[in-house]
């Protein structure tokens, strides 16, 4: 029995090792998150959206004049109605931002889907699963703009906020020093307004 048992703590000392290297410090960052304005977009779009990025996030994110440097992590805005909404290629992705004008949205309603656009884009470039809960901006896989609209938080769920961070530093992506990571204030519910077949995003 008292051999049983050793081998067993024996074990567990392995196993904690093995946890405690899981969780060790990730190595110093090596790479960043830019924004940069791409074909048709402004720098003014892409300053906005990385504001919109680094409020919602604990990743330090900066919008970029010029070529992003080797080991960053890339949104390229676009702004093109022929071009397809987003194309993912790890490090970079791009959010086109003339397909999130369809149906014709309001200023109030472009800007809150930009930014759910936003969360899913940076979800994609990082090969983040959907989310299971129907209040989280990455709940379904593929969801229509509408259904965008309809996502009443308009922003990650605490565990997704939770695993948007580890796959950042996982990156070995900058993070913010004082990140507030705080939800965007709450903007009022879309109207009920029929739209328009939705596209799939
Ligand atoms: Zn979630």
């Amino acid at each position: 029995m008292k051999k049983t048992i050793a081998v067993s703590l024996c074990c567990l000392s392995v196993l904690s090792a093995s946890a405690a290297e899981e969780l060790a410090p990730a190595a110093a960052p090596v790479g960043r998150l830019v924004v940069v304005a791409g074909p048709g977009a402004s720098s003014a779009a892409a300053e906005s959206a990385a504001a919109f990025l680094s409020e919602n996030t604990s990743v330090a994110v900066a919008a970029l004049e010029g070529e992003p440097a080797a080991g960053d992590w890339v949104i390229e805005l676009v702004d093109d109605p022929d071009a397809p909404l987003g194309e993912v290629v790890p490090p970079r992705t791009t959010l086109n931002l003339a397909r999130l004008r369809f149906g014709d949205p309001d200023d109030a309603k472009l800007a809150r889907r930009t930014g759910q656009a936003l969360c899913r884009s940076l979800a994609s470039l990082f090969g983040e699963e959907p989310c299971v809960i129907p209040l989280c901006v990455l709940w379904r896989d593929k969801p229509s703009l509408h259904d965008l609209d309809d996502v009443p938080s308009g922003n990650y769920c605490p565990p997704c906020r939770t695993r948007m961070e580890a796959a950042a530093r996982a990156r070995g992506l900058e993070m913010q020093s004082d990140p507030c990571g705080l939800p965007a204030a709450e903007e009022p519910a879309p109207e009920a307004v029929p739209e328009p077949a939705a596209e799939k995003i």
